[in-house]
């Protein structure tokens, strides 16, 4: 579409153009190619000539006579010259000899010579033009081609494009309500003019990944009527310094002509990174950046012309951008909550044909820190493993398996685990189990299994708190780590040795002391102090430490010290308990997968040679 329009506006050019090419192509050309070997005389040259007779050769036209001299070296020449009222002309010519003359030239066929001068270059410049835009055209809809250069490449969607709506999105109440009320403004705008409210220019719409961002500008898209320009900001990085600015510029210019509308920049972190002081390695996204500011600036708010983007990491962007009049506003995204997750897991069953008495809430209990992407995708392994099983409805089950395989992958059902090893595996897991059970401040067990997994995990221990837990105490804190050193432990006690099966519970537990110890102040040593930054929170946070070089070795050693007290702690809470240690174990190994209650009931049951004993009660 937008090729055929440029190449109506560019008519006039064209045949312009094409009038001037023909004209010099008469002039220049045409001339040149019939001149070539003739030169001109005077009519007694011609006369003298004849006279001579050497003249082979006459053509009288009605002004011009063009003829042919056989100089003494036999070379043939041929000359023109101007035709006089002669009568004795051919008389003259024929008593000396020359061999043929004819009455032809200036009588050209007067239609022959237009088509050749006139028509057949317009046809052929015409020919040419088809052929060229036609390849432009296609190499334009192409990506990423050259001649697509400085063009934005924003997808426009309508309503109908999308298909999504505020109702496909679950459990971000906030984020709705912020971006209904920019869907709002951009349908009456009249309503907030009146009061005076101007809306802000942008909204940044922040959060970890898989929650939902892009759904949510895609469900603005499907509630607003107006257009909707979707770009991503990676599409903004050009090979060339300064594509990427001309394509912001055109994004805008688009914009501006389309409003009310709405743009949207996924991923606006690509070119709205923090600028730096030194130079060179950043030029393109640089200037791609200030064009977009400029923009931004430039624009007048009240035309409604709203800029949304998404971005998972917004400590690098660019304060320039986040300042009052840019995006000014920011809308999280957060992980779910519980309540957000089983919403979520709804929505996404409307998809699938379900069981009608699914326990949405259950597997919502199961799945805490899951984003809404790895939900939906819960939903979709269910279903895969209901075909699998060749059923024609999703159950329970089917959820509960497939929220372990988002956690840890596929079984391997036919791994091949020698019975030595599976038994330490069993003893590493009730170790956690048996720990985890034993502390108040640790969650309640909910599954044991040593079925390994593609994940590489040869069996795991799943706890799951009863409630939504936003903080985390100290208690507590130490009982997770606790709970990780319970299998390591395990192994220790009853096989007096250890292996590398405790690799990850060592990185985990390693991790939270780390975390207690430099930002949660939960150390005996340091006090309320900040010895790390977490750098990208909604990216896994990676941290960087801010402390003297001897400051980061009391840390190491704090965190060695926390990890040892509960790996102590968990030695002693499972040799006491080192019979239910040995049933659990064997239970499991039998079983391969146990469930919280049964394992709680093994727990709780008194010893069995003391059964007899209890039934006197
Ligand atoms: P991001 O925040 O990384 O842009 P997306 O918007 O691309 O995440 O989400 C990916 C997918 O996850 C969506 O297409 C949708 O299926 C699912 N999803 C994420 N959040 C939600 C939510 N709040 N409600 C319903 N589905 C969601
Ligand atoms: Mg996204
Ligand atoms: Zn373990």
């Amino acid at each position: 579409m937008e090729g055929n329009s440029k190449n109506k506006k560019n008519y006039p050019v064209f045949i312009i153009t094409a009038l001037l090419l023909v004209v010099l192509y008469n002039t220049f050309v045409i001339p040149a190619v019939k001149k070539t070997d003739i030169k001109e005389t005077d009519y007694s040259f011609f006369l003298e000539q004849a006279d001579n007779g050497v003249v082979s050769k006459a053509e009288i036209g009605e002004s011009s006579i063009i003829f042919e001299i056989n100089d003494k070296s036999g070379k043939k020449q041929r000359y023109s010259t101007a035709r006089l009222d002669d009568g004795q002309l051919v008389d003259r010519l024929h008593k000396n000899g020359t061999v043929d003359f004819t009455g032809s030239i200036d009588k050209k066929n007067p239609a022959s010579e237009f088509i050749l001068s006139w028509i057949f270059p317009i046809l052929l410049i015409i020919l040419l033009w088809y052929l060229l835009t036609k390849g432009v055209n296609k190499r334009m809809n192409g990506i990423g081609n050259a001649m697509s250069f400085g063009k934005s490449n924003a997808k426009i969607y309508v309503k109908a494009q999308t298909g999504k709506t505020f109702e496909d999105v679950a459990g971000q109440d906030e984020a709705k309500e912020s971006l209904e009320e920019i869907v709002d403004f951009l349908h009456d705008p009249e309503k907030y003019a009146e009061i005076g409210a101007a809306l802000p220019k942008g909204a940044l719409l922040v959060g970890p990944p898989g929650t939902g961002k892009t759904l949510l500008a895609q469900a603005v898209a499907g509630e607003a009527d107006v257009p909707f320009f979707s770009i991503s900001g990676s599409e903004f990085v050009e090979m060339f310094v300064g594509m990427g600015a001309a394509k912001v510029r055109d994004l805008f210019r688009q914009a501006n002509e389309k409003a009310p509308c709405i743009v949207f920049i996924d991923e606006i972190d690509t070119i709205g990174k923090k600028r730096e002081g030194n130079t060179g390695s950043s030029d393109e996204r640089e200037q791609t950046l200030n064009q977009l500011l400029t923009e931004m600036d430039g624009f007048d708010g009240k035309k409604g012309v709203v800029i949304l983007a998404a971005t998972n990491r917004p400590e690098s962007l660019d304060p320039a951008l986040l300042r009052p009049g840019r995006f000014d506003r920011r809308i999280p995204a957060e992980l779910p909550d519980m309540t957000g997750r089983e919403a979520i897991l709804k929505v996404h069953a409307k998809k699938i044909k379900a069981d009608s008495n699914i326990d949405f809430k259950t597997i919502a209990r199961a799945t805490a820190g899951a984003s809404g992407a790895e939900l939906a995708n819960i939903i979709n392994e269910a279903a895969l493993r209901a075909v699998r099983n060749g059923r024609k409805t999703v159950i329970q089950s089917d959820l509960e398996e497939s929220v372990e395989v988002v956690i840890a992958g596929y079984q391997r059902k036919n791994a091949v685990i020698s019975p030595k090893e599976k038994e330490i595996i069993a003893y590493h897991e009730i170790g956690h189990a048996l720990v985890a059970a034993v502390q108040k401040d640790a969650a309640p067990v909910h599954k044991i299994t040593i079925i390994p997994r593609t994940s590489g995990a040869l069996g795991y221990t799943m706890q799951i708190d009863e409630g939504e837990k936003f903080l985390m105490t100290k208690e507590e804190a130490l009982a997770r780590i606790t709970v990780l050193t319970g299998g390591r432990s395990a192994e220790e006690l009853i096989f007096g040795t250890c292996t590398s099966g405790a690799s990850n519970d060592i990185e985990k537990a390693t991790q939270l002391a780390r975390a207690m110890v430099t930002r949660f102040g939960m150390s005996e040593s340091f006090d309320m102090i900040a010895l790390e930054t977490e750098n990208d929170r909604y990216l896994g946070g990676n941290t960087s430490l801010i402390c003297s070089t001897e400051t980061a070795a009391g840390i190491d050693d704090e965190v060695n010290r926390l990890v040892k007290k509960c790996h102590e702690k968990a030695a002693e809470i499972l040799t006491e308990k080192i019979d239910k240690l040995r049933e659990l174990a064997g239970f499991l190994l039998e079983k391969e997968t146990v469930s919280g209650e049964e394992f709680m009931n093994i727990l709780e049951r008194q010893p069995s040679h003391t059964g007899n004993e209890n039934k006197i009660f």
